[in-house]
């Protein structure tokens, strides 16, 4: 039986990750992960890869680039005559993207030693690890530590089962083939309002039903108001408080079921996303065989080192507690690999970012104004929007703010909200500040170049004392 220091399950950005620190680290490190592409062929980077982080901005781009062409051009002097596009074209450039990134994957395994193991994992006691090739040919390997990194799979709700053409989850809206003159996102999360933004923009009329009354309820609440108000005025029709109860499909259409505050509804559109949330997906790795314990959801149970119930097995990402986002399966992945090798592996959850790559964006790190009001935290905010940046008006982009918020009397930074172009690059400068513990009179006297969007949180910092230049 081959043996391995380390065995990943899973080579998404928490397990492909792991797999290379594990590696530098000198820790002989095989890899095992079950996902194919359309032509059959082992391609790894997980959901984030293949249906998820980069196929989805791939699109956005595209459309967004779609949507200044046709709206904006004409602003700046350009005139676009007989434009057109082209949806195979855009599919196509996405697989390409798609294929070069999970093909450097695999570059980054061999250039690291990592053994890839392309099949199904099921794990076994004693740290063995039994492994189906697509072939169907099974092998065990031994390993003195196991790093489960499966990811997660989207929720599926029996109102509306997904059928593969008029009812999809996400990675069917990344794969339309033309664009549905009414589409239905049941949804209003980062995925279902990215997808709905990305097939508005190409010509649909786009309806997202959100069964809470609250838009965004986990953001800041000026920044999702002005953020709703926003998609509302470029045609995403978000309906709150609408509950879908049930579907009807004929032969290319769908008739939705919601409840909203005035009884039952009804709506026909051509395609439906279900975009509701996504789940651990533990369910081919008989965990619990191998004494790993995992919870109701299905997550695989970690303490704050990311260790399971068994001695020497560990999980991150995705599949366990904590924020379905790639950087933080990326981030949990190394510290586990660090912890594997004696080090004082490491993530700080305080300042995990979140992003939503709608347009403008939406950024924030650390706690909103309600969550510090909740726990009774004295805060002060300063607040500093884009139209009174000079960048912002060049560029023709000045919805927007930015949100500073310090502790009342140790004026630490405890949490920065955006909403505006590139709100995931300004965030970026936010979290190191975190990252350092810095006062929101660092961010205050720290020089930011001019003129940059990045302006917006040198004075919203400056405005938390009430001494921002340009308002
Ligand atoms: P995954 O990426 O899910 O990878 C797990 C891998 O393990 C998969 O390849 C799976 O096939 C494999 N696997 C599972 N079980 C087994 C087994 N038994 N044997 C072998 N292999 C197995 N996050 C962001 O941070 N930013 C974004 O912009 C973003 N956009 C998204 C857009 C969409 C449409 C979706 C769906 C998700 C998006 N996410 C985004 C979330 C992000 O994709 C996930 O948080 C991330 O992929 C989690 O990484 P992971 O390594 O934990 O799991
Ligand atoms: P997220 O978890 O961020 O991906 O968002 C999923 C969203 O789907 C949440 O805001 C849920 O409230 C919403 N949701 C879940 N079930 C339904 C349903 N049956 N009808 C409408 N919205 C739903």
């Amino acid at each position: 039986m081959d043996t391995f220091d380390v065995i990943v399950v899973g080579a998404g950005p928490g397990g492909y990750v792991a797999a290379i620190r594990c590696s530098q680290l000198g820790l002989k490190t095989a890899c095992i992960d079950k996902w194919l592409n359309s032509e059959g062929e082992p391609a790894p980077g997980g959901t984030c890869l293949n249906v998820g982080c980069i196929p989805s901005k791939a699109l956005l781009d595209s459309s967004h680039h779609y949507h200044n062409a046709t709206h904006l051009f004409e602003a700046h002097g350009i005139t676009a005559e007989r434009l057109s596009m082209d949806v195979a074209k855009m599919q196509a450039r996405k697989a390409d993207v798609v294929r070069t990134l999970t093909g450097g994957i695999r570059g980054l395994f061999r250039k690291n030693e990592i053994t890839f193991l392309p099949g199904t994992a099921s794990l076994k006691p004693r740290r063995q690890v039994e492994v189906t090739d697509h072939a169907g040919a099974t092998s065990t390997y031994q390993a003195t530590h196991i790093i489960i990194a499966s990811g997660s799979v989207p929720v599926e709700i029996g109102a509306a089962p997904t059928n593969g053409s008029t009812i999809v989850d996400s990675e069917g809206a990344l794969t339309f083939t033309e664009v549905p003159e009414r589409l239905g996102v049941i949804g209003a999360g980062v995925i279902g309002l990215e997808l709905g933004s990305v097939w508005r923009r190409l010509g649909s009329q786009v309806i997202v039903l959100e069964a809470l009354d609250d838009f965004l309820a986990a953001a800041d609440r000026q920044v999702a108001e002005r953020a709703h108000k926003t998609f509302a005025e470029q045609g995403l029709d978000i309906r709150l408080g609408a509950r879908v109860i049930g579907t009807k499909t004929n032969k290319a259409s769908v008739t939705v079921a919601y409840e909203d505050g005035n009884g039952e509804q009804s709506l026909a559109v051509d395609k439906l996303v279900v975009a509701v949330g996504r789940r651990a997906n533990t369910d081919a790795l008989h965990a619990q065989d191998a004494g790993i314990a995992v919870d109701a959801a299905g997550r695989i149970e970690v303490d704050g080192q990311g260790r399971t119930s068994v001695d020497g097995v560990y999980a991150v990402g995705d599949c366990v507690r904590g924020p379905m986002l790639a950087h933080k399966a990326s981030e949990e992945g190394v510290a586990i690999a660090e912890i594997i090798a004696g080090q004082a592996g490491h993530l700080d959850f305080r300042t995990v970012p979140w992003v939503i790559y709608t347009h403008p964006e939406i950024a924030w790190v650390g706690k909103t104004e309600a969550e510090l009001d909740a726990d009774g935290i004295p805060y002060r905010s300063g607040t500093f929007p884009y139209a009174a940046l000079g960048r912002a008006q060049g560029a023709g982009e000045t919805n927007g703010l930015v949100k500073v918020i310090g502790h009342q009397d140790t004026d630490e930074l405890l949490g920065v909200h955006v909403f505006g172009a590139q709100a995931s690059e300004i965030i970026a400068e936010a979290v190191t500040a975190m990252e350092f513990h810095a006062s929101t009179e660092d961010l205050a006297r720290t020089v930011h170049a001019h003129p940059t969007l990045s302006e917006a949180l040198h004075e919203a910092a400056l405005a938390v004392d009430q001494r921002a230049i340009h308002r």
